[in-house]
């Protein structure tokens, strides 16, 4: 057995290193814990990476040569986790893929299913100062549909449908996606044996399930067959009970609900000084009232609160590569009808236990310094998530 002995001035060198991690303290504002307390007039101490000490403020004194951040008047969040999008598939695209969330104040992302090459591996394995992490489903699962991405395992019987996985498996994916869906009858998807065989081998890989759906029809013989999570809500038409007893059933199922565009005329001038300007006036001009579209949205929106009142977990995702797309998505989860806090707990808390990220999604002692600096309260509207201040990521502010 070998043995690493240490000389003197190494553990002095190692004491050094300990004791001058920077210390943060943010102090006198409101916390927004990210399990739903909010604690006014809160201090909140970062050591290195790490929350150390969260209190009423008169009870935190900074020690000497911490740095010292004013909440007054503002509001600390945790980082937001993205847990549907799909990011770049080269290193430097992927840079700035997960600089940009950064930006936005999204500590982590989980790309569903269309990573075919090694950067985003590679990247997942990586931990970088001022970058979102990436999580990976790698190749997703669906039956063929030709002239779409040919990047997921296209599958026509059970025995291809467990070897994708085992292939997934192989490559330690996060999850594993499916899409369940003939795209409005042009392809054909996949049928409840398929996608059993698939939720089987999973399960026996020690993976979970997610599914892209559309029907609520699909939605009840994959939540029978035991899938983990739905990539998106129901769209085709209101749940129904026997959908909300097979929910109630499982307290571990996890709702992406990935609402799709609202379809109503919204304000996109926040954005501006962070995307260019071209791509701001793109945006505004595309959000216009199209009653067809918002009454597509309508469906997903009572599915969603409906799920949401039944105490279904729900977290935050964007699905597609736009950084700022959960700031547009909370807000549509809460004209859905779920509460400002109960969004914030879906979009920090509830994302980092769906991901398994140890240590994240709320502020408290012990836990990873992903935070967020709000101007404004997000409790009382919950647009104030864009008047972004600051973001830390593992204790450092990121450049923005
Ligand atoms: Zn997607």
């Amino acid at each position: 057995m070998k043995r690493i002995l240490l000389s003197i001035s190494a553990i002095a060198a190692l004491t050094a290193i300990v004791s001058a991690q920077s210390v943060t303290v943010f102090e006198g504002g409101r916390v927004v814990v990210g399990d739903g307390q909010v604690i006014d007039n809160a201090s909140v101490v970062v050591t290195g990476d790490r929350i150390t000490q969260v209190a009423p403020a008169a009870s935190i004194k900074a020690p000497a040569g911490a740095t010292r951040v004013s909440l007054s008047g503002k509001t600390l969040m945790p980082a937001i986790v993205d847990t549907h999008v799909h990011t770049s598939t080269t290193a430097p695209e992927l840079e700035n893929d997960l600089k940009q969330r950064a930006h936005f104040g999204v500590s982590a992302a989980l790309s569903m299913g269309l990573d075919g090459t090694d950067a985003p591996f590679a990247r997942r394995a990586t931990t970088t100062p001022g970058l979102a992490r990436l999580f990976l489903a790698g190749r997703g699962i669906t039956a063929p549909e030709k002239g779409r991405t040919e990047v997921p395992f296209w599958i026509t019987t059970p025995e291809e449908g467990r070897k994708a996985v085992q292939e997934n498996a192989a490559k330690n994916v996060d999850i594993i996606k499916i899409w369940v869906d003939d795209r409005d009858g042009k392809f054909p998807k996949l049928t409840p044996p398929l996608y059993s065989a698939v939720i089987d081998e999973a399960h026996r890989n020690k993976l979970r399930v997610t599914a892209h759906i559309f029907s609520l029809e699909d939605a009840r013989g994959l939540l029978k067959a035991g899938v983990d999570s739905f990539a998106h809500g129901i769209r085709d038409r209101d749940m129904d009970d026997e959908a909300a007893a097979l929910l109630k059933a499982r307290p571990n199922f996890v709702l992406i609900p990935n609402m799709p565009d609202r379809g109503v005329v919204a304000d996109y001038s926040w954005l501006k000084g962070h995307i260019p300007d071209g791509e701001v006036q793109k945006i505004q001009a595309a959000a216009t009232d199209r009653p067809q579209v918002a009454a597509t949205w309508a469906i997903q929106a009572r599915n969603l609160k409906r799920m949401s009142d039944a105490g279904v977990k729900i977290t935050v995702g964007t699905d597609g590569n736009t950084p700022w797309a959960p700031h547009v998505e909370m807000a549509d989860m809460v004209a859905a009808g779920m509460t400002p806090a109960q969004v914030i707990v879906s979009a920090t808390r509830n994302g980092a236990e769906f991901l398994r990220i140890a240590n994240t999604g709320t502020i408290a002692n012990g836990m990873i310094a992903d935070l967020i600096v709000l101007d404004a309260n997000p409790i009382e509207n919950i647009t104030n998530t864009r008047k972004i201040n600051a973001v830390y990521l593992r204790g450092a502010a990121v450049p923005r």
